[in-house]
């Protein structure tokens, strides 16, 4: 027997009935994003590899690591993206919309591609929902995107939900933080575990956020960012925090936050789900204010977040707060009889206009039908037999009450309007 094709390790298949899920908790994103004066941005799958190298940074472990990487058959180097904002500003500058648009707010959704360790929550193929506020440097920014995630995440119904915040500072303030965080580290190397040797030389504030009990009890007494943030920085983390606090949000400041990639300037936050496993983030994000000149643009600062949509969905489970209803069947078209054949198909094209029609194609026993209407859960079955196709009339059969009525086939569409309404989609 020929051997059975697997989906390959780290992605998975969203069947329908979990896909209605996927859907709505999309849909509830999409329904946030453009409350707040967001819309949307669809950027390809793949992108030369320079520009994940540029963007996100060639030092970060998702570059150096985790990207799919290949040559094209013209030998040009291509990478799946394992993320989206290098594309979306690689967008943004491409078709110039930092003339068009002094502050531009994107959202997307998609499929990301890192070749990391699958594991619980971790995947290879991975979705995620994101937006990117390009042109702002104002505090209120921040706290505003993180108030669009907080919102998003209570309309798909968490609960369980917390908020950590910190502040990476601005350049200068990055650049003499590594430099403190490098002396302190130097001389306890030694105890450092492989990785963390890695990143002390590669970006030293990734050491920070190290999950090996041995680095983080060596961490404990390093010194914190704040200790060494400018005047400005400061004001900025303060005011991001007063306009959180003004929301409402509950959020703790971890000076251990430093997130995965490079460019994140000020303010980082990430979003836990109790249920998620606090070593996996929802959704995180941060400000990035010399990505867009970077990657040759005008200096445009600029602030985002991303959100996995497996860990999303596997938190909406576990705390049971929204359900996925595929549409379901309204009416079933069986028939039965050569002569059925082409009236039942032309009857189910006028009915489908207006409402969700299933059109039995093979001539079973009526009692067989009437089964899989109950099963698909129609509401009522139109049965048109060679009998009533001479008299081109039908019977419609209510799938609650069990009773019958026969009617003329041109009155079907509006006896059905008049019982289920539903608008009409030509
Ligand atoms: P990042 O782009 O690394 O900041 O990640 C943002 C969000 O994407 C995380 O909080 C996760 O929810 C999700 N995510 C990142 N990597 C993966 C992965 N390998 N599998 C599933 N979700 C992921």
């Amino acid at each position: 027997m020929a051997e059975k094709l697997k989906a390959m390790r780290g992605t998975h298949d969203i069947l329908p009935e979990e896909a209605a899920l996927w859907r709505r908790v999309e849909s509830a994103f999409v329904e946030v994003a453009t409350r707040y004066g967001y819309d949307e941005i669809r950027v390809p799958v793949f992108e030369a590899t320079e520009l994940f190298e540029r963007g996100t940074g060639f030092s970060t472990d998702v570059v150096q690591k985790e990207m799919y990487t290949f040559l094209d058959k013209k030998g040009r180097r291509l990478s799946l993206r394992p993320e989206a904002t290098p594309s979306v500003v690689r967008a943004y500058l491409e078709h110039g919309l930092a003339r068009k648009m002094p502050i531009a707010k994107f959202f997307y959704l998609g499929p990301m591609f890192r070749y990391d360790k699958p594991g619980a929550g971790r995947y290879r193929q991975f979705h995620q929902i994101g937006i990117e506020l390009l042109g702002t440097a104002s505090p209120v920014a921040d706290a505003e995107v993180i108030l669009l995630l907080w919102q998003f995440l209570k309309a798909i119904g968490l609960t369980k939900l917390g908020v950590r915040i910190n502040t990476l500072g601005c350049r200068p303030c990055r650049i003499r933080y590594s430099g403190v965080l490098k002396d302190f580290l130097k001389d306890k190397l030694g105890a450092l575990c492989s990785d963390c040797r890695e990143r002390f030389a590669r970006n030293p504030l990734r050491v920070l956020d190290c999950k090996n009990p041995a680095c983080r009890a060596i961490l404990a007494k390093a010194p914190e960012v704040r200790e060494i943030l400018c005047e400005e920085c400061v004001r900025h983390f303060e005011s991001v925090q007063a306009c959180l606090a003004e929301a409402g949000i509950v959020y703790a400041v971890d000076p251990r936050l430093v997130r995965g990639l490079d460019y994140y300037t000020r303010t980082v936050f990430e979003v836990f789900h109790a249920d998620v496993g606090a070593e996996n983030a929802v959704g995180g994000g941060g400000r990035y204010d010399h990505l867009v000149e970077e990657m040759g643009g005008p200096a445009t600062p600029a602030v985002g977040f991303s959100a996995g949509l497996e860990r999303l969905v596997d938190a909406v489970k576990a705390e049971g707060s929204m359900r996925g209803e595929n549409s379901g069947i309204e009416v079933y078209v069986a028939s039965f009889g050569e002569k059925a054949l082409r009236p039942a198909f032309r009857l189910a094209a006028e009915l489908r206009a207006r409402h969700r029609v299933w059109l039995q194609y093979d001539q079973r026993k009526i009692d067989r039908q009437l089964g899989t209407a109950s099963k698909l859960g129609a509401r009522y079955t139109v049965i048109i037999g060679d009998d009533e196709a001479a008299r081109g009339v039908v019977r419609i059969k209510d799938m609650v009450s069990g009773e019958q009525v026969e009617m003329e086939m041109g009155a079907v569409a509006a006896w059905l309007k008049e019982k289920i309404g539903g608008q009409r989609v030509e």
